[in-house]
């Protein structure tokens, strides 16, 4: 396969998704700031490059996997979209605003290349596996460019319509869940004090209209889901430094819009105080054990 492909981020996630690349048989160039994500990469045959601008050089595809918007922007802008051959493909798979995936494909189109955005859901265990869903915004000629690219680091690739529209989605999505987490364990808690068992609980609103994926699949109580990160002291999992961090995008975009969301903005209020008072490392499931100190604390 002839296809060179920049990987900038070799973190978490962009260390394994480079990785499955590289194992699917396209030359991954990437560059990350941290010396060990480096040689972690190397060790899965990516070569590695001494800046972002000289990983890019020669690719015909550069992927980005970074923490935040203005990381993807001030790559971009510093040296990222210099160091491309025009015509070159950018897919962002950080998880970032809208309006600043929007910026990122306006900067690289400028410049005469083509971009989108492809955020992810799965992580760090779908990034290992290949099994990530991707959730893309892009023009549908791109779209096709980028979905092979796409199919090897993940099982689902949803084109979900024009640039920004991957973010929006995945903004979306993660407002129901931390929404709906909160509400589980509020009534988990709520039970508890109503005299309810956790099990019993759980056996009848699993197969009631409370079901959601929350309480069937992230029970935040240890027992009915054996799987869920209760039972292993809440290690993530889904960690609560990166909830709060996309309700804070939720609810950039719920100002943006002037979408009157009064629970994702709660939502986004209580994961901050959550991930910023202990809970940033713990599964987001956890929030249940702020909420029932909570409630001792006020009895
Ligand atoms: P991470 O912090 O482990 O990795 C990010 C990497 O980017 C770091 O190694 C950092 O050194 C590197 N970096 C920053 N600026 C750079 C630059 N200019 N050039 C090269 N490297 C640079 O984060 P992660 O967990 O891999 O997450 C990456 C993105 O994926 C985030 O936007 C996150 O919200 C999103 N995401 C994460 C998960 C998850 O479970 N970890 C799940 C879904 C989405």
């Amino acid at each position: 396969m002839s296809t060179r492909i920049a990987f900038i981020g070799l973190g978490n996630m962009g260390g394994p998704m480079a990785a499955n690349l590289v194992k699917a048989g396209y030359e991954v160039v990437g560059f990350d700031f941290v010396p060990a994500a480096l040689d972690h990469a190397r060790e899965h045959g990516v070569i590695v490059a001494e800046s972002g601008a000289a990983a890019v050089d020669g690719a015909s595809v550069v992927i980005t996997m970074l923490p935040a918007g203005k990381h993807v922007l001030d790559a971009y802008r510093d040296e990222l979209i210099a160091a491309a051959a025009p015509g070159t493909l950018f897919i962002d798979s950080s998880t970032i605003d809208v309006a600043d995936a929007r910026a990122a494909r306006d900067l690289v189109v400028a410049a005469g290349h083509r971009g989108i955005d492809a955020p992810v859901s799965g992580g760090v265990t779908g990034a290992e596996a290949g099994t990530l869903t991707f959730m893309v915004g892009a023009e549908p000629e791109d779209f096709a460019s980028a979905e092979p690219i796409l199919q090897v680091m993940g099982g689902r690739v949803v084109h979900c319509g024009a640039s920004g529209a991957g973010q929006a989605a995945k903004v979306c999505n993660n407002m129901i869940l931390g929404i709906s987490m909160i509400a589980v364990s509020e009534a988990f808690v709520l039970g508890e004090k109503l005299g309810l068992t956790n099990q019993a609980l759980f056996d009848v609103a699993s197969a009631a209209s409370g079901q959601c994926w929350a309480l069937t699949t992230n029970c935040p109580v240890p027992g009915p889901v054996p799987t869920s990160p209760a039972n292993r002291d809440y290690q993530p999992g889904f960690a609560g430094a990166l909830m709060a961090k996309d309700l804070g995008l939720a609810l950039n975009a719920l100002q943006s819009t002037g979408v009157q969301g009064e629970l994702g903005t709660l939502a986004a209020t209580i994961y901050r105080r959550f991930a910023d008072e202990g809970g940033a490392g713990k599964d987001f499931s956890a929030i249940i054990n702020t909420i029932r100190a909570n409630s001792e604390a006020a009895a």
